[in-house]
This record gives C-alpha cells, structure tokens and sequence, in this order.
C-alpha cells in the first residue's frame, strides 16, 4: 500500500507493530472496564457513543481489530484512523508509522552490497580490456567514427582504453552491466591507470531513455574520479578539471593532464581531497559546462579545493550552452587561451579576463 511520495510502508508490518489499544486510548473520547475487557467510547465523531461500545480482538490472521457494537463498524488500526480523523489510507498509515510504529521505509528488494570504491569485481576489469580491444576492429568502426567526429584522435583514445561495446555476441557480459546496445566505452582509471569503473555512452539513445549506462554497483562503485592523461609528448604544466571523462579526453588530446567528475554537480570532500593531493604542482584549471549546473559544480569545486590551501584554481567557462568538446572542435586554440603553451615556438593569444570567470574568447562570427 503507498504512502505517499513513492515511498512504501508494509501494511502488515506496520499494523504487527502498532498496538491497537494504544491508538485507540489516543483516538477514543473515553474508555470503561467491562468484566476485565476493555472497551472504547466509539472512535467515529459522528457516533455519539455514551456507554463505549468499541472492543478489541485478534483475527485469524493474528491482526488486532476492533468493531462498535453499537454503530456496527471497525477494523483495523489503520481503519480507526481514517474514522477518527478522516484521513485516507495513505495519510493514516504515516500517521501510525510517525505515531506508534517508525519503520523504516522500505527498499522491496534489499540490493546487493556494493563494491568497495575503486576495487571492482573482475568482470569489470575485462569488460573493459575487451571493449578496448574491439574498438580496432572492424567491429568497433562504428564507435571509432564517433569519436573521430567528436575530435578525438587514436593516441588520446589508446593512452586512456576508450573501447566500443558493438553488442553481446562480440563482448558477452553479465547482467547488471550495461545492456548491449552499441555504446562508445569510457573507462574511469585511477592514478595507476586501472579500470575501475566505466561509462558506456551509446551511439543512438532510446527514446527518452539516458545517453550513458553505468555498472550495477555490485559490479562497482562509482569512483567520482576518472584520471586521463595525455599521449605521452604533450605535457602541460596544468590539470584541467572536466564534467565527465568525453571532455577529459578532449582537453588531454591538447596536452593537459585531466581529471573527469563524475557527478560534477555535486562534488564532495572526497573529490577536493584527491584533485588537491594529485595536483603534483600543477596549476588545476575548472572546465565545466557553461551552464548553471555546470556554474553550480564549479563554484562548489572551487571553494573545496581553496579550503585545502592550494589556492583558488582557475575557472575558464566555455562560451555560453557550450561543453569542451563543443569548444575545441569550434576553436582549435581553445588549449593556449587557458593556458599558454610551454613551447614558445607554438602560438598563443593573451586572454582578457571578462567578469569574474574567465576568458574573451575569440569565436568565429
Ligand atoms: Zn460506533
């Protein structure tokens, strides 16, 4: 039975655990001792019940109920609820679990436990390798054409084990991980370069459905981090700090060591910790999407990381509604206006502070 906001109370649990006599002492204007039972003065406002007519037993079922002996009516506790204040079903069920009961809401179906943060089960690992492998076959053409459109080059895609999921007769996997649609694999890689977690983003979404699966959290855990790093002769001196590991990608292709929020919008302690400890003296740059999630993220990032005494890192907001991958593929210079490159020889453009986050840019009309 629902009680409200898709949260559900067991209805027989509730009532094993409400003691009817007690509602009944609560709801009932009087109550008198006949022969060693108790009874009620009954319950229902509109029944003016002088000598209590209102008594308690137990059914075949081991439910307590009541009935008016007088008026003819009762029923369960959750009943003697919706009499005494004219409440519907739902309402008197949270008023005995706030009142008598407080269960716990319940899950139906407990999940499995969780892999522990960055320890995935092995299927995972695998999943991952094969998916690498597959993206330089035939059979990944599909997903290496996407991520070619998506400016993206095979050095960044090899350096990272970007792989494709061309289905379930070319990469078998079991249930929980993602369903088998044609997807573009992204793997989430901790500072040692091991997979610990994915994200497969498919190439033709359903309809209404999410453009990105994730493992069940019994196959592993959300690690908040995915560390990209650049193919190996491009180095800048800066950590860019991206909304997801595409983008990621895409600012490691420039040369920029990377670091893709997963859940940018909401950052906690854990991601400030670990982008501070892993700065290794790099200047750390925020690239999130110019948008308000994307100002929300930022603005929350910002603050942890200052509180952790490196400084305030640098914001640089891609023009307005754009992501990075948006941004570079429509300025190829976007990588030296937030950060001028180490080689003198390359060119490079002064950006001209606008407001308090970031860059002019300097965009095709
Ligand atoms: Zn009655």
């Amino acid at each position: 039975m629902a009680a409200g906001s898709g949260h559900r109370i067991d209805r027989d649990e509730l009532l094993a655990r409400v003691e009817l006599t007690d509602v009944l002492d609560a709801l009932s204007p009087g109550r008198a001792e006949r022969g060693g039972r108790r009874a009620w003065r009954c319950i229902d406002p509109d029944h003016p019940d002088v000598h209590p007519s209102v008594k308690v037993s137990i059914d075949r079922t081991g439910t307590q109920r009541w009935r008016c002996w007088s008026g003819g009516h009762g029923g369960t506790a959750i009943d003697a609820v919706m009499v005494a204040r004219s409440m519907t079903v739902a309402d008197a069920i949270r008023w005995l679990n706030d009142n008598y009961a407080r269960l716990d809401v319940i899950e139906r179906h407990a999940p499995p436990p969780a892999q522990p943060i960055g320890r995935p089960d092995p299927e995972v690992v695998t999943y991952v390798q094969r998916a690498h492998r597959l993206l330089w076959t035939p059979a990944g053409q599909p997903m290496r054409d996407w991520l070619h459109r998506r400016g993206l080059d095979d050095d960044v895609l090899r350096t990272n084990l970007v792989g494709a999921d061309p289905g379930r007769r070319f990469l078998p996997r079991p249930k929980g991980l993602p369903g088998g649609l044609p997807a573009v694999v992204y793997p989430a890689l901790d500072k040692d370069r091991r997979p610990v977690y994915f994200q497969a983003r498919f190439l033709d979404p359903l309809n209404g459905r999410s453009k990105y699966d994730n493992p069940a959290r019994r196959w592993a855990s959300n690690p908040r981090l995915a560390w990209i790093e650049p193919p190996a002769a491009l180095e800048r001196d800066a950590l860019v700090v991206t909304e997801g590991i595409a983008d990621g990608l895409i600012a490691a292709q420039s040369g920029f060591g990377a670091v893709g929020v997963l859940g940018s919008q909401y950052p906690d302690e854990r991601v400030g910790d670990a982008i501070v400890q892993n700065a290794d003296g790099r200047k750390v740059i925020i690239c999130f999407d110019a948008d308000d999630a994307g100002r929300q993220g930022t603005e929350r990032l910002a603050d942890l990381i200052e509180q952790r005494n490196l400084g305030r890192p640098d914001v640089v907001e891609p023009p307005t509604g754009m992501d990075l991958t948006d941004w570079a593929n429509q300025d190829p210079n976007w990588a030296d206006l937030i950060d001028p490159p180490l080689n003198p020889k390359l060119p490079r453009q002064q950006p001209e502070p606008v407001g308090d986050l970031g860059l002019s840019l300097h965009l095709p009309e």
